[in-house]
């Protein structure tokens, strides 16, 4: 049987932390070998325009914006695969990776990996909410990417975490009513987050609250919603439904190796560096920010992976 293929740089995740980093390491002359995942291109490839990255004045939309990275990425060689990465050993000074599920599975042996697999939004599950999102139609996990288009008017939140306070508080400053739909009686969110919504005219938190459907053929006119103890059920008239339950940092197949949170968020054991809690492994983007979550933040920490991986094999005398 033939060794297993021994690379440079593995990166695993093509959002933009994975392909700004394939574009930092190749040029770096890394020769860098990126798998791209299940979601290939991540979360933007579920977002309609993107217009707060920078460089494009007249914005972008998702899709288009990944293919952009990605041929940048391939402009400079990097070696882009199709393929899932399934299982993991980081235990010796190699790390070996296997790409693909059960004996049909391929090894892979790396002397730096680069962890970009990204984190995933939550959503409620209900048919209206996932055809409207898929269809552009006004429906959408970020606030801070798509707030913008729904200034004011009348949008609805879901959420009562730290999040939600936030994209609530981000979104009362946009639009001319914001309605905050928590399922309990009390916020998850911390003390501060919740005095801030609570003293913003134009938030209403709706306690008790779940939402029954979002109404719409083509866009958001409304959500219809209950409470839980009384069952009256309620059409709030809006043009925007905003999840924010939370994300799934797409961490899981590290468990065993590298150090995570209680959520799952790789934790940056060296703040201010990629480093992680083993040599020679890095982390970039939403599977170890659980704050900014954005294209542009995922990027730069793709391009400080690629630079201290270089730097970490420099120091080895092996690049
Ligand atoms: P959390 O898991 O903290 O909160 C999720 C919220 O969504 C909860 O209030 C939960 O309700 C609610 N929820 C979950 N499922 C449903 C559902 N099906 N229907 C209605 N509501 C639902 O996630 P966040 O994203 O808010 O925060 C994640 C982490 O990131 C936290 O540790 C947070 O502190 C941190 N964070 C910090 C920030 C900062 O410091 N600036 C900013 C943003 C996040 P319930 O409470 O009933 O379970």
């Amino acid at each position: 049987m033939s060794s297993p293929e021994l690379v440079n740089c593995l990166i695993i995740g093509s959002g933009p932390a994975g392909f700004t980093a394939a574009i930092y390491a190749a040029r770096a002359d890394m020769k860098p070998v990126l798998y791209q995942g299940a979601q290939p291109g991540g979360q933007l490839m579920e977002t309609t325009d993107v217009d707060n990255f920078p460089g494009y004045p007249e914005g972008i939309n998702g899709p288009q914006m990944m293919m952009d990275l990605e041929n940048q990425a391939k402009r400079f060689d990097t070696d882009v695969r199709s393929g899932w990465v399934t299982k993991v050993d980081f235990s010796g000074d190699i790390h070996k990776v296997w790409v693909g599920e059960g004996d049909s599975a391929s090894e892979i042996h790396a002397k730096t990996v680069i962890i970009s697999t990204g984190a995933s939004a939550k959503w409620l599950g209900l048919e209206s909410e996932i055809r409207l999102r898929d269809i552009g139609g006004g429906v959408s996990a970020c606030a801070v990417c798509d707030g913008f288009f729904y200034r004011g008017q009348d949008v609805v939140i879901v959420g009562a975490g730290d999040s939600a306070c936030e994209e609530a508080s981000y979104l009362a400053k946009l639009c001319n009513k914001v309605t905050m739909l928590v399922r309990r009686d009390e916020m998850r969110a911390s003390k501060a987050m919740q005095y801030r919504v609570k003293g913003i005219d134009n938030i209403e938190i709706l306690y008790n609250t779940e939402t029954v459907e979002v109404i719409g053929d083509e866009a958001v006119e409304a959500v219809k919603v209950k409470n839980n103890i009384t069952g009256d059920e309620t059409d709030l008239i809006a043009t925007g439904f905003f999840v924010a339950i939370g994300h799934t940092p797409n961490t899981l197949i590290f468990k065993d190796f590298l150090e995570l949170d209680d959520q799952g968020y790789i934790v940056q054991t060296h703040p201010g560096t990629s480093l992680t809690n083993i040599e020679g492994v890095f982390w970039s983007g939403d599977c170890a920010d659980k704050i900014y979550k954005q294209a542009v933040t995922a990027a730069g920490s793709g391009c400080m992976a690629a630079l201290d991986a270089e730097r970490y094999l420099a120091a080895k005398g092996d690049h």
